[in-house]
Protein backbone atom coordinates (compact mmCIF):
# COMPACT_ATOMS: atom_id res chain seq x y z
CA UNK A 1 0.00 0.00 0.00
CA UNK A 2 1.21 3.49 -0.32
CA UNK A 3 0.35 6.53 0.89
CA UNK A 4 -2.91 8.10 2.04
CA UNK A 5 -2.81 11.29 -0.30
CA UNK A 6 -3.34 14.36 2.14
CA UNK A 7 -3.66 17.15 -0.44
CA UNK A 8 -3.13 16.97 -4.43
CA UNK A 9 -1.95 20.57 -4.58
CA UNK A 10 1.26 20.04 -4.84
CA UNK A 11 2.73 23.97 -6.17
CA UNK A 12 5.27 24.39 -9.16
CA UNK A 13 5.65 20.63 -9.51
CA UNK A 14 5.68 21.39 -13.39
CA UNK A 15 8.80 23.53 -12.55
CA UNK A 16 10.71 20.32 -11.52
CA UNK A 17 12.82 18.42 -13.49
CA UNK A 18 11.72 14.96 -14.56
CA UNK A 19 14.00 13.07 -12.00
CA UNK A 20 12.91 15.92 -8.93
CA UNK A 21 9.51 14.94 -9.91
CA UNK A 22 9.85 11.33 -9.74
CA UNK A 23 11.77 11.73 -6.26
CA UNK A 24 8.86 14.38 -5.15
CA UNK A 25 6.04 11.89 -6.42
CA UNK A 26 7.96 9.01 -4.41
CA UNK A 27 8.30 10.45 -1.30
CA UNK A 28 4.85 12.04 -1.29
CA UNK A 29 3.38 8.23 -2.17
CA UNK A 30 6.23 6.28 -0.24
CA UNK A 31 6.70 4.69 -3.77
CA UNK A 32 10.01 2.01 -3.81
CA UNK A 33 12.67 2.20 -5.49
CA UNK A 34 11.21 -0.35 -7.88
CA UNK A 35 8.44 1.95 -8.83
CA UNK A 36 10.76 4.80 -9.00
CA UNK A 37 13.23 3.33 -11.14
CA UNK A 38 10.03 2.11 -13.49
CA UNK A 39 8.92 5.63 -13.86
CA UNK A 40 13.10 6.75 -14.41
CA UNK A 41 13.05 4.25 -17.49
CA UNK A 42 11.28 5.61 -20.39
CA UNK A 43 11.76 2.90 -22.83
CA UNK A 44 12.39 3.75 -26.29
CA UNK A 45 11.63 7.42 -25.63
CA UNK A 46 14.07 9.72 -24.06
CA UNK A 47 13.17 11.95 -20.77
CA UNK A 48 13.63 15.02 -22.50
CA UNK A 49 11.70 14.34 -25.25
CA UNK A 50 8.46 12.85 -23.09
CA UNK A 51 9.34 15.97 -20.71
CA UNK A 52 8.67 18.14 -23.98
CA UNK A 53 5.40 15.98 -24.93
CA UNK A 54 2.93 16.53 -22.04
CA UNK A 55 3.07 18.68 -18.84
CA UNK A 56 4.40 16.85 -15.31
CA UNK A 57 5.89 14.13 -17.31
CA UNK A 58 7.35 11.20 -14.99
CA UNK A 59 7.74 8.36 -17.20
CA UNK A 60 6.29 6.37 -20.10
CA UNK A 61 3.87 3.27 -20.35
CA UNK A 62 5.08 0.62 -22.46
CA UNK A 63 2.89 -0.96 -24.84
CA UNK A 64 3.83 -3.75 -26.91
CA UNK A 65 4.61 -3.68 -30.61
CA UNK A 66 3.39 -6.54 -32.78
CA UNK A 67 3.99 -6.73 -36.96
CA UNK A 68 0.69 -7.56 -38.62
CA UNK A 69 1.94 -10.24 -41.47
CA UNK A 70 0.26 -11.52 -44.43
CA UNK A 71 -1.26 -8.07 -45.51
CA UNK A 72 -1.73 -7.38 -49.58
CA UNK A 73 -2.45 -4.12 -50.37
CA UNK A 74 -3.59 -2.62 -53.63
CA UNK A 75 -1.12 -4.69 -55.17
CA UNK A 76 1.50 -4.40 -52.65
CA UNK A 77 2.60 -6.21 -49.52
CA UNK A 78 3.05 -4.11 -46.63
CA UNK A 79 4.09 -5.11 -42.92
CA UNK A 80 1.81 -3.23 -40.63
CA UNK A 81 3.20 -2.03 -36.95
CA UNK A 82 0.57 -2.85 -34.14
CA UNK A 83 0.51 -1.28 -30.72
CA UNK A 84 -1.33 -2.68 -28.51
CA UNK A 85 -2.08 -4.37 -25.05
CA UNK A 86 -4.73 -7.06 -26.10
CA UNK A 87 -3.21 -10.20 -26.87
CA UNK A 88 -5.69 -11.72 -29.68
CA UNK A 89 -5.30 -7.66 -31.82
CA UNK A 90 -2.13 -8.73 -34.20
CA UNK A 91 -2.95 -12.42 -34.47
CA UNK A 92 -5.85 -11.70 -35.73
CA UNK A 93 -5.21 -9.45 -38.39
CA UNK A 94 -2.67 -11.66 -39.68
CA UNK A 95 -5.00 -14.29 -39.92
CA UNK A 96 -7.94 -12.78 -41.98
CA UNK A 97 -5.07 -11.58 -44.02
CA UNK A 98 -3.61 -14.65 -44.85
CA UNK A 99 -7.03 -16.00 -45.54
CA UNK A 100 -7.38 -13.17 -48.31
CA UNK A 101 -3.75 -13.32 -49.62
CA UNK A 102 -4.05 -15.95 -52.66
CA UNK A 103 -7.54 -13.84 -54.01
CA UNK A 104 -5.26 -10.57 -53.66
CA UNK A 105 -5.98 -8.75 -50.43
CA UNK A 106 -7.20 -5.74 -49.89
CA UNK A 107 -8.38 -2.84 -52.52
CA UNK A 108 -8.11 0.99 -51.00
CA UNK A 109 -9.15 4.44 -52.14
CA UNK A 110 -9.49 7.92 -49.94
CA UNK A 111 -12.31 10.43 -50.13
CA UNK A 112 -10.14 13.02 -49.96
CA UNK A 113 -7.67 14.99 -47.18
CA UNK A 114 -10.40 17.25 -46.14
CA UNK A 115 -10.77 18.68 -42.25
CA UNK A 116 -13.16 20.60 -40.99
CA UNK A 117 -13.22 23.73 -38.61
CA UNK A 118 -16.47 24.95 -36.45
CA UNK A 119 -16.62 28.72 -35.79
CA UNK A 120 -19.44 29.10 -33.29
CA UNK A 121 -21.73 32.02 -33.70
CA UNK A 122 -24.28 32.91 -31.77
CA UNK A 123 -26.27 36.60 -30.94
CA UNK A 124 -27.92 37.09 -33.95
CA UNK A 125 -31.64 38.05 -34.40
CA UNK A 126 -31.17 37.55 -38.55
CA UNK A 127 -29.30 33.98 -38.83
CA UNK A 128 -30.51 33.08 -42.03
CA UNK A 129 -29.27 36.55 -43.33
CA UNK A 130 -25.82 36.58 -41.68
CA UNK A 131 -25.37 32.69 -42.96
CA UNK A 132 -25.43 34.62 -46.63
CA UNK A 133 -23.31 37.38 -45.49
CA UNK A 134 -20.47 34.96 -44.34
CA UNK A 135 -21.18 32.80 -47.84
CA UNK A 136 -20.71 36.07 -49.96
CA UNK A 137 -16.93 36.71 -47.85
CA UNK A 138 -15.46 32.70 -49.63
CA UNK A 139 -12.48 34.34 -51.34
CA UNK A 140 -11.72 36.73 -48.18
CA UNK A 141 -12.08 33.99 -46.23
CA UNK A 142 -9.99 31.77 -48.31
CA UNK A 143 -7.11 34.58 -48.32
CA UNK A 144 -7.59 34.77 -44.32
CA UNK A 145 -7.04 30.69 -43.63
CA UNK A 146 -4.50 30.49 -46.55
CA UNK A 147 -2.45 32.96 -45.22
CA UNK A 148 -2.04 31.17 -42.06
CA UNK A 149 -0.13 28.34 -43.14
CA UNK A 150 2.34 29.47 -46.15
CA UNK A 151 3.98 25.87 -45.80
CA UNK A 152 0.91 23.91 -45.79
CA UNK A 153 -0.23 26.19 -49.16
CA UNK A 154 2.99 25.47 -50.63
CA UNK A 155 2.60 21.65 -50.13
CA UNK A 156 -0.47 22.05 -52.39
CA UNK A 157 -2.77 22.21 -49.17
CA UNK A 158 -5.19 25.06 -47.31
CA UNK A 159 -8.54 25.80 -47.92
CA UNK A 160 -10.56 24.49 -50.18
CA UNK A 161 -14.61 25.78 -49.51
CA UNK A 162 -16.96 26.73 -47.18
CA UNK A 163 -20.35 25.71 -45.70
CA UNK A 164 -22.20 27.86 -43.26
CA UNK A 165 -25.81 26.25 -41.29
CA UNK A 166 -27.82 27.35 -38.76
CA UNK A 167 -29.03 25.02 -36.08
CA UNK A 168 -31.71 25.11 -33.44
CA UNK A 169 -30.00 24.82 -30.07
CA UNK A 170 -31.86 25.48 -26.77
CA UNK A 171 -29.57 28.94 -26.57
CA UNK A 172 -31.34 29.62 -29.68
CA UNK A 173 -30.30 29.45 -33.30
CA UNK A 174 -26.45 29.66 -34.09
CA UNK A 175 -24.44 30.03 -37.08
CA UNK A 176 -22.05 27.56 -37.78
CA UNK A 177 -19.17 28.00 -40.05
CA UNK A 178 -17.28 25.22 -41.28
CA UNK A 179 -14.04 25.85 -43.00
CA UNK A 180 -13.01 22.99 -45.07
CA UNK A 181 -9.53 22.55 -45.32
CA UNK A 182 -7.01 20.22 -47.44
CA UNK A 183 -4.39 19.60 -44.72
CA UNK A 184 -2.13 16.61 -47.07
CA UNK A 185 0.10 14.58 -44.75
CA UNK A 186 -0.55 16.32 -41.52
CA UNK A 187 -3.66 15.30 -39.26
CA UNK A 188 -4.86 18.82 -39.31
CA UNK A 189 -5.96 19.59 -35.74
CA UNK A 190 -3.45 22.51 -34.96
CA UNK A 191 -3.36 23.62 -38.71
CA UNK A 192 -7.44 24.18 -38.92
CA UNK A 193 -7.71 25.54 -35.55
CA UNK A 194 -4.93 28.36 -36.15
CA UNK A 195 -7.22 29.26 -39.22
CA UNK A 196 -10.58 29.27 -37.23
CA UNK A 197 -8.98 31.37 -34.97
CA UNK A 198 -7.70 33.90 -37.25
CA UNK A 199 -11.20 33.93 -38.76
CA UNK A 200 -13.36 34.57 -36.08
CA UNK A 201 -13.28 37.91 -35.56
CA UNK A 202 -14.06 38.96 -38.77
CA UNK A 203 -17.27 36.83 -38.84
CA UNK A 204 -18.61 38.69 -36.14
CA UNK A 205 -17.79 42.05 -37.49
CA UNK A 206 -19.51 41.39 -40.83
CA UNK A 207 -22.73 39.84 -38.74
CA UNK A 208 -22.87 41.31 -35.99
CA UNK A 209 -22.96 38.63 -33.44
CA UNK A 210 -20.45 37.06 -31.01
CA UNK A 211 -18.06 33.99 -31.68
CA UNK A 212 -17.58 31.33 -29.05
CA UNK A 213 -16.09 27.62 -29.98
CA UNK A 214 -13.43 27.66 -32.59
CA UNK A 215 -12.22 24.10 -33.45
CA UNK A 216 -11.96 21.15 -35.75
CA UNK A 217 -14.50 19.00 -36.31
CA UNK A 218 -13.34 14.98 -35.28
CA UNK A 219 -16.22 13.82 -37.75
CA UNK A 220 -13.81 14.16 -40.75
CA UNK A 221 -16.28 12.58 -43.53
CA UNK A 222 -14.56 14.64 -46.03
CA UNK A 223 -11.53 12.19 -44.89
CA UNK A 224 -13.02 8.69 -45.41
CA UNK A 225 -10.78 5.85 -45.46
CA UNK A 226 -12.17 2.56 -47.50
CA UNK A 227 -11.27 -0.68 -48.13
CA UNK A 228 -13.18 -3.88 -49.55
CA UNK A 229 -11.66 -7.53 -49.76
CA UNK A 230 -13.22 -10.44 -50.97
CA UNK A 231 -12.76 -13.46 -48.80
CA UNK A 232 -13.30 -16.78 -51.10
CA UNK A 233 -15.87 -19.14 -49.44
CA UNK A 234 -13.94 -22.07 -49.57
CA UNK A 235 -10.33 -20.28 -47.79
CA UNK A 236 -12.67 -19.32 -44.80
CA UNK A 237 -14.07 -22.79 -44.26
CA UNK A 238 -17.34 -23.14 -46.65
CA UNK A 239 -20.79 -21.84 -46.83
CA UNK A 240 -21.70 -22.17 -43.20
CA UNK A 241 -18.99 -19.86 -41.94
CA UNK A 242 -19.79 -17.48 -44.58
CA UNK A 243 -23.26 -17.43 -43.81
CA UNK A 244 -22.90 -17.15 -39.77
CA UNK A 245 -20.51 -14.11 -40.69
CA UNK A 246 -23.13 -12.59 -42.82
CA UNK A 247 -25.99 -12.91 -40.07
CA UNK A 248 -23.29 -11.26 -37.48
CA UNK A 249 -23.16 -8.28 -39.61
CA UNK A 250 -26.39 -8.38 -39.82
CA UNK A 251 -27.03 -8.30 -36.14
CA UNK A 252 -24.70 -5.22 -35.50
CA UNK A 253 -26.19 -3.62 -38.49
CA UNK A 254 -29.65 -3.62 -36.59
CA UNK A 255 -28.65 -3.31 -32.82
CA UNK A 256 -26.70 -0.87 -31.06
CA UNK A 257 -25.61 -3.05 -28.09
CA UNK A 258 -24.19 -5.06 -30.68
CA UNK A 259 -22.55 -2.66 -32.92
CA UNK A 260 -20.70 -1.13 -30.24
CA UNK A 261 -18.69 -4.46 -29.93
CA UNK A 262 -18.50 -5.30 -33.65
CA UNK A 263 -16.95 -1.33 -33.45
CA UNK A 264 -14.88 -1.75 -30.61
CA UNK A 265 -13.17 -5.14 -32.20
CA UNK A 266 -12.62 -2.66 -35.65
CA UNK A 267 -10.98 -0.27 -33.43
CA UNK A 268 -8.42 -2.63 -31.98
CA UNK A 269 -7.05 -2.67 -34.99
CA UNK A 270 -7.33 0.39 -36.23
CA UNK A 271 -6.23 1.93 -32.83
CA UNK A 272 -3.34 -0.07 -32.89
CA UNK A 273 -2.02 1.25 -35.76
CA UNK A 274 -3.10 4.70 -34.83
CA UNK A 275 -1.09 4.31 -31.94
CA UNK A 276 2.21 2.91 -33.00
CA UNK A 277 2.73 5.65 -35.36
CA UNK A 278 2.25 8.28 -33.04
CA UNK A 279 -1.07 9.69 -34.51
CA UNK A 280 -4.07 10.65 -32.18
CA UNK A 281 -5.84 7.59 -31.49
CA UNK A 282 -8.94 9.12 -29.51
CA UNK A 283 -9.65 11.95 -32.77
CA UNK A 284 -9.68 8.94 -34.94
CA UNK A 285 -12.37 7.07 -32.54
CA UNK A 286 -14.64 10.03 -32.14
CA UNK A 287 -14.41 10.09 -35.77
CA UNK A 288 -15.25 6.24 -35.98
CA UNK A 289 -17.97 6.74 -33.37
CA UNK A 290 -19.95 9.76 -34.43
CA UNK A 291 -19.95 8.40 -38.53
CA UNK A 292 -21.04 5.10 -37.05
CA UNK A 293 -24.84 6.95 -35.63
CA UNK A 294 -24.84 9.57 -38.95
CA UNK A 295 -28.00 7.88 -39.70
CA UNK A 296 -29.16 9.17 -36.72
CA UNK A 297 -28.71 5.10 -35.40
CA UNK A 298 -25.28 3.68 -34.16
CA UNK A 299 -24.49 0.94 -36.72
CA UNK A 300 -21.52 -1.26 -38.20
CA UNK A 301 -18.47 0.31 -39.64
CA UNK A 302 -18.18 -2.03 -42.03
CA UNK A 303 -20.61 -3.84 -44.61
CA UNK A 304 -20.65 -7.33 -46.17
CA UNK A 305 -22.33 -9.27 -48.70
CA UNK A 306 -21.99 -12.22 -50.66
CA UNK A 307 -20.87 -11.79 -54.31
CA UNK A 308 -22.60 -13.22 -57.35
CA UNK A 309 -19.82 -16.20 -57.09
CA UNK A 310 -20.80 -17.02 -53.47
CA UNK A 311 -17.80 -15.49 -51.86
CA UNK A 312 -17.86 -13.01 -49.06
CA UNK A 313 -17.21 -9.60 -49.96
CA UNK A 314 -16.40 -7.16 -46.62
CA UNK A 315 -16.60 -3.08 -46.86
CA UNK A 316 -15.52 -0.41 -44.57
CA UNK A 317 -15.35 3.57 -44.90
CA UNK A 318 -14.60 5.70 -42.05
CA UNK A 319 -12.83 8.62 -41.01
CA UNK A 320 -9.47 8.41 -40.41
CA UNK A 321 -7.86 11.50 -39.72
CA UNK A 322 -4.06 10.37 -39.40
CA UNK A 323 -0.99 12.24 -40.59
CA UNK A 324 2.77 11.23 -41.32
CA UNK A 325 3.71 14.69 -39.52
CA UNK A 326 2.47 16.85 -36.62
CA UNK A 327 1.60 15.43 -33.25
CA UNK A 328 3.93 12.52 -31.91
CA UNK A 329 4.37 11.31 -35.25
CA UNK A 330 7.78 12.74 -36.08
CA UNK A 331 8.66 13.61 -32.28
CA UNK A 332 8.51 9.62 -31.28
CA UNK A 333 10.92 7.58 -32.70
CA UNK A 334 8.99 4.46 -32.26
CA UNK A 335 6.72 6.19 -34.46
CA UNK A 336 9.31 7.07 -36.76
CA UNK A 337 10.77 3.52 -37.09
CA UNK A 338 6.94 2.40 -37.59
CA UNK A 339 6.09 4.84 -40.59
CA UNK A 340 9.60 3.18 -41.94
CA UNK A 341 8.48 -0.55 -41.62
CA UNK A 342 4.91 0.53 -42.98
CA UNK A 343 7.18 2.26 -45.98
CA UNK A 344 4.40 4.71 -47.06
CA UNK A 345 4.57 8.29 -49.17
CA UNK A 346 1.70 9.79 -47.79
CA UNK A 347 -0.59 10.38 -45.11
CA UNK A 348 -3.41 9.04 -47.26
CA UNK A 349 -1.38 6.10 -47.87
CA UNK A 350 -1.34 5.57 -44.27
CA UNK A 351 -5.33 6.11 -43.91
CA UNK A 352 -5.82 3.23 -46.54
CA UNK A 353 -3.18 0.91 -44.82
CA UNK A 354 -5.30 1.42 -41.04
CA UNK A 355 -8.98 0.82 -42.93
CA UNK A 356 -8.00 -2.62 -44.32
CA UNK A 357 -6.55 -3.71 -40.75
CA UNK A 358 -9.92 -2.72 -39.74
CA UNK A 359 -11.83 -4.74 -41.85
CA UNK A 360 -9.65 -7.77 -41.35
CA UNK A 361 -10.04 -7.03 -37.64
CA UNK A 362 -13.74 -7.17 -37.92
CA UNK A 363 -13.18 -10.15 -40.43
CA UNK A 364 -11.49 -12.11 -37.53
CA UNK A 365 -13.93 -11.44 -34.99
CA UNK A 366 -17.03 -12.28 -36.71
CA UNK A 367 -15.72 -15.14 -37.79
CA UNK A 368 -14.46 -16.64 -34.33
CA UNK A 369 -17.60 -15.38 -32.97
CA UNK A 370 -20.08 -17.03 -35.61
CA UNK A 371 -18.11 -20.60 -35.40
CA UNK A 372 -15.83 -21.71 -32.79
CA UNK A 373 -16.59 -18.20 -30.87
CA UNK A 374 -13.91 -16.03 -29.34
CA UNK A 375 -12.89 -17.49 -25.86
CA UNK A 376 -11.18 -20.37 -27.74
CA UNK A 377 -8.34 -18.38 -29.74
CA UNK A 378 -8.31 -15.63 -26.99
CA UNK A 379 -8.03 -17.48 -24.02
CA UNK A 380 -5.27 -19.65 -25.69
CA UNK A 381 -3.24 -16.03 -25.96
CA UNK A 382 -4.09 -14.35 -23.03
CA UNK A 383 -2.91 -18.19 -21.17
CA UNK A 384 0.40 -16.60 -21.16
CA UNK A 385 -0.83 -13.24 -19.43
CA UNK A 386 -1.96 -15.20 -16.80
CA UNK A 387 0.81 -17.36 -16.64
CA UNK A 388 3.23 -14.74 -15.50
CA UNK A 389 0.26 -12.55 -13.53
CA UNK A 390 1.17 -15.80 -11.48
CA UNK A 391 4.62 -15.61 -11.49
CA UNK A 392 6.28 -17.65 -14.32
CA UNK A 393 9.15 -16.88 -15.94
CA UNK A 394 11.52 -17.65 -18.81
CA UNK A 395 10.19 -21.13 -19.95
CA UNK A 396 7.58 -21.64 -17.30
CA UNK A 397 5.25 -19.26 -19.23
CA UNK A 398 4.94 -21.11 -22.14
CA UNK A 399 4.73 -24.71 -19.93
CA UNK A 400 2.20 -22.97 -17.62
CA UNK A 401 0.49 -21.82 -20.33
CA UNK A 402 0.05 -24.72 -22.33
CA UNK A 403 -1.62 -26.85 -19.18
CA UNK A 404 -3.93 -24.29 -18.39
CA UNK A 405 -5.42 -24.42 -22.14
CA UNK A 406 -5.22 -28.10 -22.18
CA UNK A 407 -7.24 -28.12 -18.79
CA UNK A 408 -9.81 -25.43 -20.17
CA UNK A 409 -9.16 -23.31 -17.17
CA UNK A 410 -7.15 -20.06 -18.12
CA UNK A 411 -7.48 -18.32 -14.49
CA UNK A 412 -4.96 -17.02 -11.76
CA UNK A 413 -6.12 -19.53 -9.09
CA UNK A 414 -5.71 -22.43 -10.98
CA UNK A 415 -2.47 -20.94 -12.63
CA UNK A 416 -0.85 -20.57 -9.49
CA UNK A 417 -1.87 -24.12 -8.21
CA UNK A 418 -0.27 -25.54 -11.28
CA UNK A 419 2.41 -23.22 -10.81
CA UNK A 420 3.40 -24.71 -7.48
CA UNK A 421 3.41 -28.07 -9.09
CA UNK A 422 5.05 -27.85 -11.98
CA UNK A 423 8.02 -26.56 -9.32
CA UNK A 424 7.55 -29.28 -7.60
CA UNK A 425 6.56 -27.25 -4.64
P1 LIG B 1 1.11 20.26 -36.50
O1 LIG B 1 0.59 21.65 -36.37
O2 LIG B 1 2.16 19.83 -35.57
O3 LIG B 1 1.62 20.01 -37.99
C1 LIG B 1 0.91 20.46 -39.12
C2 LIG B 1 1.73 21.50 -39.85
O4 LIG B 1 2.91 20.92 -40.36
C3 LIG B 1 1.00 22.04 -41.05
O5 LIG B 1 0.15 23.09 -40.66
C4 LIG B 1 2.14 22.48 -41.96
O6 LIG B 1 2.50 23.80 -41.70
C5 LIG B 1 3.30 21.59 -41.55
N1 LIG B 1 3.68 20.55 -42.54
C6 LIG B 1 4.95 20.15 -42.82
N2 LIG B 1 4.95 19.17 -43.74
C7 LIG B 1 3.66 18.95 -44.07
C8 LIG B 1 3.02 18.05 -44.98
N3 LIG B 1 3.70 17.19 -45.75
N4 LIG B 1 1.66 18.05 -45.04
C9 LIG B 1 0.95 18.90 -44.26
N5 LIG B 1 1.51 19.79 -43.41
C10 LIG B 1 2.85 19.82 -43.30
O7 LIG B 1 -0.06 19.19 -36.35
P2 LIG B 1 -1.52 19.07 -36.93
O8 LIG B 1 -1.51 17.89 -37.86
O9 LIG B 1 -2.07 20.36 -37.45
O10 LIG B 1 -2.31 18.67 -35.60
C11 LIG B 1 -2.20 17.39 -35.04
C12 LIG B 1 -2.12 17.49 -33.53
O11 LIG B 1 -3.24 18.22 -33.02
C13 LIG B 1 -2.19 16.14 -32.88
O12 LIG B 1 -1.17 16.07 -31.91
C14 LIG B 1 -3.55 16.13 -32.19
O13 LIG B 1 -3.51 15.31 -31.05
C15 LIG B 1 -3.72 17.57 -31.84
N6 LIG B 1 -5.08 18.09 -31.59
C16 LIG B 1 -6.21 17.36 -31.83
C17 LIG B 1 -7.44 17.88 -31.56
C18 LIG B 1 -8.67 17.07 -31.86
O14 LIG B 1 -8.59 16.04 -32.51
N7 LIG B 1 -9.86 17.49 -31.45
C19 LIG B 1 -7.55 19.20 -31.08
C20 LIG B 1 -6.38 19.94 -30.87
C21 LIG B 1 -5.14 19.38 -31.14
Amino acid sequence: MTQTLSSSRISGFHKHSVSERIALLSKIMQLDATDSDLLANCGNLSQEVGNHMIENFVGTMTIPVGIATNMRIDGKDVLVPMATEESSVVAAVCNAARQAYDNGGFITSMSGAEMIAQIQLVNVTDPTHARLCILEKKEEIRAICDACDPLLIKLGGGFRDLEVRVIETKSGPMVITHLIVDTRDAMGANAVNTMAEKLAPSIAQWTGGKTYLRILSNLADRRLARARCIWRTEDIGGEAVRDGMIMAYHFAESDPYRAATHNKGIMNGVSAVVLATGNDTRAVEAGAHAYASRNGRYSSLTSWEVTPEGDLAGVIEMPMAVGLVGGATKLHPMARAALKILNIASASELAQVIAAVGLAQNFSAMKALATTGIQKGHMTLHSHNIAMMAGAVGKEVDQLAKILVAKGGVRIDIAEKELALLRGE
